[in-house]
């Protein structure tokens, strides 16, 4: 491996000066270098005279970001802030997270995926095409630091906007953001790629700013070789690197997960930390009712990558409770566009198979909440106002606090409105949501729904993982990472309604999942080197910290 693949972290003054300094995004501290630095550095002149400090440039670009008419300028704008100075992008993002997020994030991402050749300005992260097969680990050497985690996309399942092909890169670079921004993974530790196989989108092959191979997907045993030479690849150039797989389709998400979990550090985000994120959920929602996780009956609406993901590490976490797989299984239940995944059905996919159990066919959800009688529903369909008025009476008639789970993105695919789940339930319901909604207010109370966005678990995942150097990432780990989400749900959240900690706490309960985590790690006898005597103070000591340090 070259030189530079094994530096992580540049020393102003080991190599930079000068203008190349300033044009330096991990470097450059714009007119925030002192004097002492201009003189030591070669910047007189080539700096206005006024010398700021980080607060105040956040303050201009707080400013700035006012002044834009919507949120696609806000992302660009953000971007250009990101490609010209690092720590101030993530001061910006970190001090601001509640506003930040939906802008480099869900929802503004993906209007920018679709808009992405037209927006573009710099490259970030790598693209790797078909057209690399048998050179992907030369490729990747171009790469000048040693990355600790991947985040990589095919782009063919973008959010819920279907085949962005390559414009779909904006998801492993604003994910990679959020694992900085939220959990401290030091930004050059991250490398956010797209495997460009082409997309079947034909109003991007004929758009003239596509950024992509223009060409139709590539499939069959062309598409795994390409893809098991990048895992190769990417072990052989950074050894131990987290793999991240990010918006493939279910054809592809299920199979390559099942396939690499067990040989290098990888998990899917939209099966495995979505299934965390709702678990935590859950296990907030029970210290309101003190209900018992083995006690639950689930009835999702969707069968997709979210809810086989929910529903698995619900059965690992029953089992870990004493319940048989089996017998766990059975508290599962999954409704399809066709109606309640049922043992007699002959359609039905792999992921859904262990879900189908012995049941007379139902055609619709409101039957199957009567018939099956659930304590949670969790709606992951992505088909807006499917949780309807008569559903919420039905789940509130059967439960004194029955657990709404809206899940579905954007808001308006969400399957209720957090007002409609707290009416419909006199207020009883223990709602979460997959789109920001406002604080209801009901009968003189005010409850304040949150997010049960992503966000919160995968940054504290990763971060463990790679502080750990972990090999494998297992089911153990995405419970562990759940406990301590909800762990770090107050009081004061609970009696509000609110099933998730507050966003700007988001570092110290990311901290705390990459302890829990990386105890795991340790205790699965996963790690690499020796243990810490102090795990969190290991974790502490390995956060990015986006303040300017001195260079002299
Ligand atoms: P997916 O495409 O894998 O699954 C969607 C599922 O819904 C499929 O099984 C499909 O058969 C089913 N479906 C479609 N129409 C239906 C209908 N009318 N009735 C019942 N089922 C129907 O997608 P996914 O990754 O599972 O994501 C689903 C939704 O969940 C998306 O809106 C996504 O944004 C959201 N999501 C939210 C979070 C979160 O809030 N943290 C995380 C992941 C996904």
């Amino acid at each position: 491996m070259p030189e530079k693949n094994r530096r992580n972290i540049p020393v102003a003054s080991e190599r930079r000066h000068g203008l190349s300094l300033l044009r330096d995004p991990a470097l450059n501290k714009g007119t925030a270098f002192t004097e002492k630095e201009r003189d030591a550095l070669g910047l007189r002149g080539l700096l206005p005279s006024v010398v700021s400090n980080q607060e105040q440039q956040a303050a201009r670009i707080l400013e700035n970001l006012q002044g834009l008419p919507n949120d696609l300028e806000k992302f660009v704008a953000l971007n250009a802030l990101h490609d010209r100075n690092e720590a101030l992008f993530f001061r910006v993002i970190c001090d601001n997270i509640d506003e930040m997020q939906p802008l480099i994030y869900t929802p503004t991402v993906g209007l920018a995926c679709q808009r992405y050749g037209h927006i573009y300005q710099r490259p970030r992260g790598m693209f790797i095409s078909a057209n690399d097969r048998g050179r992907i680990a030369k490729v990747l050497e171009n790469w000048p630091y040693r990355a600790g985690i991947i985040v990589v996309t095919d782009g063919e399942r973008i959010l819920g906007l279907g085949d962005l092909g390559a414009n779909g890169m904006g998801i492993p670079v604003g994910k990679l953001s959020l694992y900085v921004a939220c959990a401290g993974v030091h930004p050059n530790s991250c490398l956010p790629v797209m495997l460009d196989v082409g997309t079947n989108n034909m109003e991007l092959l004929d758009d003239p700013f596509y950024i992509g191979v223009r060409e139709r997907r590539l499939r069959g045993s062309a598409y795994d070789e390409l893809v098991e030479e990048f895992i190769s690849a990417a072990q052989e150039v950074f050894p131990g690197v987290v793999i991240q797989f990010e918006d493939f389709a279910n054809h592809n998400a299920f199979r390559l997960l099942k396939q690499y979990r067990d040989r290098v550090p990888t998990f899917n985000d939209d099966i495995q930390g979505t299934a965390a994120v709702a678990l935590a959920g859950i296990f907030s929602a029970l210290r309101i009712t003190g209900g018992k996780l083995t006690d639950q009956r689930i009835l999702f609406l969707g069968a997709g990558e979210a809810a086989a993901g929910i529903a698995d590490l619900v059965v690992s976490a029953m089992v870990s409770q004493g319940l048989k797989e089996d017998d766990a299984r059975r508290h599962c239940w999954l409704v399809d566009s066709r109606g309640l995944v049922v043992k007699g059905r002959t359609d039905l996919v792999e992921h859904k198979l262990p879900y189908a159990h012995e049941h007379a066919p139902v055609g619709d959800f409101l039957t199957a909440i009567k018939a099956l009688r659930p304590t949670a529903i969790i709606g992951v369909a992505a088909v807006g106002g499917t949780f309807t008025q008569e559903v919420l009476e039905e789940m509130a008639r059967l439960n004194e606090r029955p657990i709404i789970f809206a899940l579905s993105n954007p808001t308006s695919k969400s399957e209720c409105t957090a007002e409609e789940a707290y009416r419909y339930t006199g207020g009883r319901a223990l709602f979460a949501c997959g789109s920001p909604f406002d604080p209801v207010k009901l009968n003189g109370q005010t409850f304040v729904p949150r997010q049960g966005n992503n966000s919160y678990i995968f940054p504290g995942v990763g971060l463990g993982a790679i502080v750990s150097g972990a090999h494998r990432i297992t089911d153990e780990m995405f419970m562990s990472a759940a406990h301590s989400l909800a762990h770090d749900v107050t009081e004061t959240d609970l009696k509000q309604g609110s099933l998730y900690p507050a966003l700007p706490r988001i570092r110290e309960v990311s901290g705390n999942i990459a302890v829990a985590v990386a105890r795991v790690v340790y205790q699965q006898n996963l790690g690499s080197g020796d243990v810490p005597g102090d795990i969190a103070a290991h974790v502490q000591t390995q956060m990015y910290d986006p303040h300017y340090k001195s260079y002299l």
